[in-house]
């Protein structure tokens, strides 16, 4: 097929588009540039910045009375969060980062199995997550195990081959932030517990973008990021879900005011809230909360299973353009084939990736993003992106290696990528 074949086929795609209309309720971003990052940070909702310029009204308006109100939200957004996750609206609640919130319940998972002594991971988790899991080894004495896993590898079979008696816990990302691969949830968790362990999601690359069903697959415990494909803003706090059964077994080893049982009390002693907030830590970020619940709320009108659908059409265009367009110049696919294996972003391996990403960003007005060691991720956030930009997107690659804009970038080392 030839570039312009897709430019028609994208067309078409994006004229029988049920949720294109979802782009108008997007804040406007600079014009003409190609926003290929949402799975990292997702473009305002204009609903959001409203929310939030409420938010700061009411702070300016009720002072510290705003509490009675506020000391809701956390649980009330929660419970929104919930129903993305296949969760019920008491087991989940946002706080903290994610980072923390692994921290706070894998250290609770260990208490549940204080007779076993490994943690099992892969080396495709978020590297936040393998430090949390270092750290925790290093404090606890226990031991961290991170799967090893060829790329061609069969990656479920590699991680399950590890559990045995000694297995504490599984934690994985459900859907991982360098090639997007989708783990099987219901059976590696079934697979966990036949072994005697727990299991822990990392929703962050997931939520929004597939399909979860944490209940159905009987789940322990997950995390997950608001700021991705919830496009709940930068730094928005992140949310942590624990199965209704397990949430009064288990403690944060954190233990804040905020997860106590009638704070305003003030009382002496510890004695945790018998609910999910026992897993808060203190005083929440309101401000900041509150922009989050719209695009939660966006993604829910949407609904879960037509994003998927386009998210899926989405990353096979651009599959099939990489075969045309990029596979010649040197880009190799680092994603799985099969769109029913891939999460909503797309990861291309290039030896110059960085440089060809620099010259994007600077010159050619799209911003994707380079993971080390050489890929150049696309995010395609199913909401804010078209078919025409995944294509628009392709021939811009193309021109900056072809035209040499990224040889210039050889050798540069940015701070953030
Ligand atoms: C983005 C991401 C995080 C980020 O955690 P923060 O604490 O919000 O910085 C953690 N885990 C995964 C899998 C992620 O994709």
């Amino acid at each position: 097929m030839h570039l312009m074949d897709f430019v028609a086929l994208a067309a078409e795609l994006d004229a029988s588009d049920e949720l294109r209309s979802f782009r108008s309720e997007f804040a406007p971003i600079e014009e003409g540039l190609l926003y290929l990052d949402g799975n990292s940070l997702g473009i305002p909702p204009k609903a959001s910045l409203v929310r939030a310029a409420e938010a700061a009204a009411e702070w300016q308006h009720h002072l510290v009375r705003g509490w009675s109100e506020w000391m809701h939200i956390p649980a009330r957004i929660g419970g929104r969060i919930a129903s993305l996750i296949g969760a019920r609206a008491g087991e989940v609640v946002i706080s903290d980062s994610t980072t923390v919130n692994l921290y706070k319940l894998v250290n609770a998972a260990l208490d549940l199995r204080p007779d076993r002594n490994v943690i099992v991971t892969d080396d495709e988790n978020f590297p936040s997550d393998l430090y949390v899991l270092q750290g925790i080894a290093r404090t606890r004495g226990v031991q961290l195990e991170i799967v090893q896993i060829e790329p061609d590898a069969d990656r479920v079979a590699a991680v399950l081959c590890r559990l045995g008696p000694d297995v504490a816990l599984l934690t994985l990302s459900h859907v991982t932030f360098k090639s997007g691969w989708i783990y099987p949830m219901q059976a590696m968790t079934r697979a966990t517990h036949e072994a005697g362990a727990l299991v822990l999601w990392d929703l962050s690359h997931a939520v929004g973008a597939v399909p979860v069903e944490l209940n159905k697959a009987d789940a322990d415990f997950a995390i997950g990021c608001t700021y991705k494909y919830l496009n709940g803003g930068p730094g928005a706090p992140a949310f942590l879900y624990v199965r209704e059964d397990l949430i009064t077994q288990c403690q944060s080893p954190i233990n804040g005011w905020m997860g106590q049982r009638d704070p305003f009390r003030f009382g002496l002693k510890y004695d945790p809230n018998p609910d999910i907030s026992r897993f808060m830590v203190g005083t929440p970020s309101i401000l900041s909360i509150a922009a989050i619940e719209p695009g939660v709320e966006m993604v829910q009108r949407a609904g879960i299973d037509r994003i998927r659908a386009k998210s899926k059409r989405l990353t096979d265009l651009m599959v099939q353009l990489w075969e045309a367009e990029l596979k010649d110049i040197g880009f190799a696919l680092r994603s799985p084939r099969e769109a029913e294996n891939r999460g909503g972003h797309v990861s291309l391996g290039h030896p110059d990736a960085l440089s060809i990403d620099l010259a994007l960003i600077n010159d050619a007005k799209l911003i994707p993003d380079f993971r080390e060691p050489d890929n150049l991720r696309l995010g395609i956030s199913p909401l804010t992106t078209s078919f025409a930009d995944v294509v628009e997107a392709s021939r811009r690659i193309r021109a900056v290696v072809k035209d040499g804009r990224a040889a210039n970038y050889a050798g540069a080392r940015p701070h953030v990528t």
